[in-house]
């Protein structure tokens, strides 16, 4: 199997050593641990379609990797040694930026924010924005529909794909590599390839969608009472500014505070204590407005007691500090260690329904509990990240915390996984919350499209997923 490997893709890129593969072995938040037969690196569609052919004869197991920063152990193998896992990070061309149709054409191992500052260069947008944007890769980013901070505006990386390459269980490429933005000729396949977490196919190649560059950004800091305040913060901002609205952040000042004292590159507006809750908003224009909007805007809101405080930027050095702040929440969380994530979306109008119950729900049920919450609530998605104090009793009660906070996101209809995905973290929950009928749906797909169960075994689908199909 080894020199079979060695003959596709070359000796140097079928790596067994401990010291090669190590990287590749361990998630981002160091849970879960694997072992596979070698880590495989193909530089080509050619290159993944034989590598699958082969597997596929073999029925070996096979682990699509890209960035490595997915939080539920999406791309982490077992740990009993059958599985290549397929690393896409030598496959990182960006093949074509098209101006005029407003597309570009990557391969699947392209950093994120490569592929951000291609279209920049280019003068373009590419949206998608999110923390671990340095290291994920346009691959995972698809195979896990990333969301981020601009999805209020752009969508998630569902909407900014046009076209994708996809190599099937079988070793044969599908060819979806179209940039059009109309096209009804029949079910739109790509569709089940985004979000479907290595299970379905391997992506190695997208069209995806570019914009016009802002011209212009005005970003605040605006202080609240509770989320439910944010949210009327949200809907006034929303009727004032339109589509100009392209970020709408919550966190708690708790959080602010920690990034203050765990980051030391990040530097704090000023005093944060005057409000519980912050709320990072942005408008951006391609034509300058002139005057800051969100003055006005939140002046009007000050009268009314909607808001308690705000810090405006007067400069895209300021801007970029809030978004700063916002984006080292879960690195200071991390500094301070011990937080269970949650990655729950809820209906807007829910939202801070949500977060009462939630919490009421766990202080009830302990004592110790220390949130963390903050994310987009804009998109109705927040993080909502329970810690504790002393440290580590939210992971010796972690099947009863999430027990808790996901029998609140079921009762308001919301999702367990809003951005994240499933993997291995959240599989029994999701197994045991998905509606029976949607779960016999996914798997005569993953039956269709992979009969002998070779992609990413173990992760999101139950194990007997072909059960009676
Ligand atoms: C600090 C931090 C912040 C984050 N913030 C956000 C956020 O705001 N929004 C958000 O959505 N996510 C966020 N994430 C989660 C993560 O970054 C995203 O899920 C990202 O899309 C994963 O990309 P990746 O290249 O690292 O994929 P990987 O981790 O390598 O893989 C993720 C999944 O996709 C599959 N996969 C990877 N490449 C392919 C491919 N080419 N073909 C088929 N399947 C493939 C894997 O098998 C795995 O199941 C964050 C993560 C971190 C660490």
């Amino acid at each position: 199997m080894l020199e079979e490997l060695r003959k596709i893709v070359g000796e140097a890129n079928v790596l067994t050593a401990p010291e090669d593969t190590a990287g590749y072995l361990v998630d981002w938040s160091n849970r879960f641990h694997g072992k596979p037969l070698a880590v495989v690196r193909p530089a080509s569609t050619e290159e993944v379609s034989a590598v699958l052919k082969l597997a596929n004869r073999t029925g070996t197991p096979v682990v699509p990797q890209s960035g490595n920063t997915s939080l539920v152990g999406g791309g982490t193998p077992a740990d009993d040694g059958r599985a290549i896992l397929l690393s896409l990070t030598r496959m990182n061309k960006v093949e074509k930026i098209d101006c005029i149709n407003d597309t570009m054409t990557v391969q699947a191992g392209l950093v994120l924010e490569k592929a951000q500052q291609a279209a920049h260069d280019a003068g373009r947008l590419f949206p998608l924005s999110f923390a671990a944007e340095g290291t994920a890769c346009i691959g995972g980013c698809i195979a896990t529909n990333a969301g981020g901070t601009a999805v209020l505006r752009y969508g998630n990386t569902r909407e900014l794909v046009l076209g994708l390459e996809v190599v099937l269980s079988d070793g044969r490429v599908l060819n979806l590599m179209r940039g059009l933005r109309k096209d009804n000729t029949g079910y739109d396949l790509k569709q089940l390839f985004i979000a479907s977490e290595g299970t379905l196919g391997v992506i190695t190649r997208a069209v995806v969608k570019l914009f016009t560059l802002p011209a212009v950004r005005h970003t605040a800091l605006v202080g609240v009472a509770d989320p439910h305040k944010a949210c009327e913060l949200l809907a006034a901002v929303k009727t004032a500014a339109g589509p100009a609205l392209t970020g709408f952040e919550l966190m708690q000042a708790k959080c602010i505070e920690r990034v203050g004292q765990e980051i030391d590159a990040v530097k704090l507006p000023g005093d944060i204590h005057s409000a519980p809750w912050w709320c990072l908003v942005e408008l951006s224009y391609s034509l300058d407005p002139g005057e800051n909007p969100l003055e006005r805007i939140l002046e009007k809101l000050f009268e009314d007691g909607t808001v308690i405080d705000a810090f405006l930027s007067n400069s895209v050095k300021d801007s970029r500090a809030f978004w700063a702040i916002r984006e080292s929440i879960p690195s200071a969380d991390a500094h301070v260690g011990g937080n269970l994530h949650n990655d729950v979306s809820i209906e807007i109008s829910d939202i801070a329904d949500f977060v009462d119950e939630a919490l009421a729900a766990l202080n009830a049920r302990y004592d110790w509990i220390d949130p963390s919450v903050f994310g987009h609530l804009g998109d109705g998605n927040l993080h909502f990240n329970i810690g504790s104090i002393p440290p580590n009793l939210a992971f010796e009660n972690e099947e009863g915390i999430r027990e808790t906070v996901y029998s609140v996101v079921s009762r308001h209809n919301g999702s367990i996984s809003a951005e994240h995905g499933i993997g291995q973290l959240k599989r029994a929950h999701f197994l045991q919350l998905k509606d029976p009928l949607e779960l016999e749906v996914m798997g005569r797909i993953k039956k269709a499209l992979d009969p002998k169960g070779i992609l990413n075994p173990g992760k999101l689908l139950a194990d007997d997923w072909d059960c009676g199909l």
